[in-house]
């Protein structure tokens, strides 16, 4: 059995890996967005047998058929919000929290809503012991959106959309952005939305692939 700061250490050593490896490579510059990456224990996020490969280039199982994004999909995502460190977010589908965890790294308040509530509990219960107190999670149909605590100065969808929802458009503040996966079940283009002076303007960040958004505006289930 290796001693618990020691694993610590090992782990610390997988993400300075991951970022040399994974995202300065592929353009990942954001100082904030580095540090987050770099501290965030992406391997306490997974199902335990699953820890030895958490740092690597692939999306994981999370339990109940959901997955994990891989490490570069997260950060360029996040990357993207253009976040300053004083931005609300709402983030829809919560699955392990990893998102959460590093949005909650560079945002005042994130609002997290999930679908099944059974991982909603689960996250619920990681992200409080690990301190990551800025982050309120409901449980819920995220195609609705989370109109009480909106307007929201990012929003991110991180299940895929056959299309846009409407309440996300317009929970969105101005000057707000909005990511999100559309398309098809098994391969679509993610979508940024930029809200300025009550237009929307959309710009394709290229191909990814994520599980389906269920709910009133998305996939049925
Ligand atoms: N961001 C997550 C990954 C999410 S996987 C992470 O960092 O781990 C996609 C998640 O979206 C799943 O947990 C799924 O249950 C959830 N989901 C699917 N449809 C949803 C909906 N309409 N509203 C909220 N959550 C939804």
């Amino acid at each position: 059995m290796l001693h618990k700061s020691r694993k610590k250490d090992l782990y610390a050593r997988a993400r300075k890996t991951m970022l040399e490896s994974h995202l300065l490579p592929r353009g990942i510059r954001q100082k904030e967005v580095i540090d987050a990456m770099l501290s965030v224990p992406r391997h306490l996020f997974v199902e335990e047998g699953f820890r030895q490969q958490v740092y690597g280039d692939s999306p994981l199982p999370i339990g109940g058929g959901q997955t994990i994004s891989q490490p570069f999909i997260v950060a360029y995502m996040t990357e993207q919000l253009a976040l300053t460190g004083s931005e609300k977010i709402l983030e829809i589908g919560t699955g392990s929290g990893y998102q959460a965890a590093i949005l909650s790294h560079l945002a005042t308040r994130i609002f997290s809503v999930e679908r099944v509530s059974e991982l909603a509990a689960k996250t619920r219960k990681l992200l409080d012991s690990l301190h990551y107190t800025n982050v309120v999670i409901k449980i819920g149909d995220g195609t609705q959106g989370w109109p009480e605590h909106g307007p929201y100065d990012a929003i991110i969808v991180t299940a895929a959309s056959p299309h846009i929802p409407d309440a996300l458009i317009d929970q969105l503040a101005e000057g707000g952005r909005l990511i999100i996966p559309v398309g098809p079940q098994h391969s679509q283009e993610l979508i940024k939305i930029t809200k300025q002076r009550g237009r929307v303007t959309q710009e394709n960040l290229g191909g990814c692939r994520f599980v389906k958004l269920i709910g009133k505006n998305g996939w049925h289930a």
